[in-house]
């Protein structure tokens, strides 16, 4: 069965919701782009101006390299027309008395050249401190900032000739301009198309969420018979088989709990039905036979006993269960509990069973001996109930354990029934109810093992007599 569209817990569908995770992709991505457009534009102001200029300054010196290893020879005219015909350059060949040999403004058609003026004492004076050559950054009357790069290309009667190349940061400037633009544009598009990719995965991932959701809103009206969707993503289809687990254990908790409601009911049920019938017989038959009323009587009492044991064992298995019970550890000898807990069985049992004891010495543990005695107390009763004549009760050093074993001889558990022995109500043999038996005792000495952590088991087949066993920790000698 499938889920509803619009879930009674959630909100509702087409809300915005701002924890929802449609709303956080979304907001991440605006977030996102924000910073690459501030990203961009911080670039653009701080970086573009000193690029530009180092720009500049590099074609500068590549077109004064060319112009003056040609400059003298055949080869000059062409680099020089070259120049000019780039239009970005204005190249002058000056003596350094002044006379101007060649001035390429005069050729440009391009460009007005702006007037910045050098004069010849400072282009000599950068000369002299420099090797060989130089530059200096000028600003014409626009504001446009201008490179101008000398260098001395040849001497003649001590008079020395220098090259100066004048070009404007402003073309380098464009250029980067542009290639940002692009950039731009090219984020842009990749913004778009990966918010559009966004926008479908936020979707597709959200169709599976929300049809999850709405089959555990009906899982919580325990309704059970839920087809839970499966999914394309890992993730989802991991939660998806999750919740069909915990449907699943749902299912057979209730289950569990209607058996265990018929159970009690039952085991309720049958005393307090024998204890109305004998004290019916009480009034109407066996009233005035003192005999009889006893007989009567007598099982009015064991009834009402096994009921009152029934309700203190479920009450007591329940406070274990629910951890309310805190463990009261000691040191002790195990030796000395069990010898002493034997004494009381065997004053209470009045010679009908046989008990042998079997007590290592040196077996000290950490544990809370009434709780010990609690699993003993059980697992006798047991071995009374379903043993034979003999029941021994042993406790063993083996290497860093202290292993104490309740061992009978009697009808023994089938091999198959072994796992569930150990299970709340559980019955090895169904047809002994009426024996006062809840099936709780066992239940007790599982949580009273388990408090403790140790390691526990039980050997036993059809007729083999039952080897319940219990191993706690060595703590040393006392
Ligand atoms: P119950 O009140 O029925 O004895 P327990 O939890 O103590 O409940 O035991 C569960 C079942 O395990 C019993 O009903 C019985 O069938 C089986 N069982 C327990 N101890 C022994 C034993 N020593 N010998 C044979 N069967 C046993």
């Amino acid at each position: 069965m499938r889920g509803n569209e619009t879930g009674t817990t959630g909100k509702k569908r087409g809300h915005l919701d701002r924890k929802g995770l449609q709303y956080r992709l979304y907001t991440m991505f605006v977030i996102f782009a924000v910073i690459i457009v501030a990203l961009t534009g911080i670039i653009q102001i701080i970086g573009v101006r000193r690029q530009a200029r180092q720009d500049t300054l590099d074609s500068l010196e590549k077109t004064a390299r060319n112009i003056s290893a040609t400059y003298g020879t055949s080869a000059f005219r062409n680099a020089i027309r070259s120049v000019i015909y780039q239009g970005e350059y204005r190249v002058r060949v000056m003596r350094e008395n002044g006379e101007m040999l060649i001035d390429t403004s005069d050729l440009s058609v391009y460009l007005t050249w702006p007037e910045i003026e050098i004069s010849m004492d400072e282009v000599t004076g950068l000369l002299d401190h420099s090797q060989g050559s130089f530059y200096l950054t000028r600003e014409d009357s626009l504001g446009v900032k201008w490179i101008v790069y000398g260098q001395m290309v040849a001497s003649w009667d001590d008079v020395r000739e220098i090259l100066l190349i004048t070009k404007s940061i402003q073309g380098e400037i464009q250029k980067i301009r542009q290639q940002i633009f692009l950039l731009v544009i090219v984020a842009g598009v990749s913004l778009l198309v990966s918010f559009l990719l966004s926008w479908y995965l936020a979707k597709s991932y959200l169709k599976p969420i929300r049809e999850i959701t709405d089959c555990a809103e009906l899982l919580a009206k325990e309704q059970y018979d839920i087809e839970f969707p499966s999914s394309g993503y890992t993730e989802i289809a991991t939660l998806s088989d999750t919740l069909k687990l915990a449907a699943d254990s749902m299912v057979n908790y209730e289950k569990n709990r209607r058996d265990m409601i018929a159970n009690v009911s039952h085991d309720m049920r049958t005393p307090l039905t024998i204890i109305k019938a004998y004290a019916e017989m009480i009034r109407t038959i066996s009233g005035d036979n003192p005999e009889k009323r006893k007989q009567h009587l007598d099982v009015i009492i064991s009834q009402s006993d096994n009921l009152s044991e029934f309700v203190n064992q479920t009450l007591e298995l329940s406070q274990l269960q629910s951890r309310t019970l805190e463990l009261e550890r000691e040191v002790f000898s195990m030796s000395d509990l069990i010898r002493s807990v034997c004494e009381h069985l065997r004053a209470i049992d009045q010679g009908k069973h046989k008990f042998r004891l079997f007590l290592d010495s040196d077996t000290t543990v950490w544990a809370d001996p009434g709780r010990v005695e609690q699993i003993v107390q059980n697992l006798v009763n047991n071995s009374l109930k379903y043993g034979g004549a003999v029941i021994d009760l042993k406790v063993h050093r083996i290497q860093e354990m202290v292993r104490l074993e309740i061992v009978d001889y009697g009808e023994g558990i089938p091999k198959e029934k072994l796992p569930y022995i150990w299970t709340k109500y559980y019955r090895a043999n169904p047809y002994g109810k009426e024996n006062g038996n809840a099936g709780v005792g066992l239940s007790i000495v599982k949580e009273i093992a388990d408090m403790h952590g140790i390691a526990y088991g039980v050997d036993s087949d059809v007729n083999q007599g039952a080897r319940f066993w219990f191993d706690f920790p060595y703590t040393g000698e006392e």
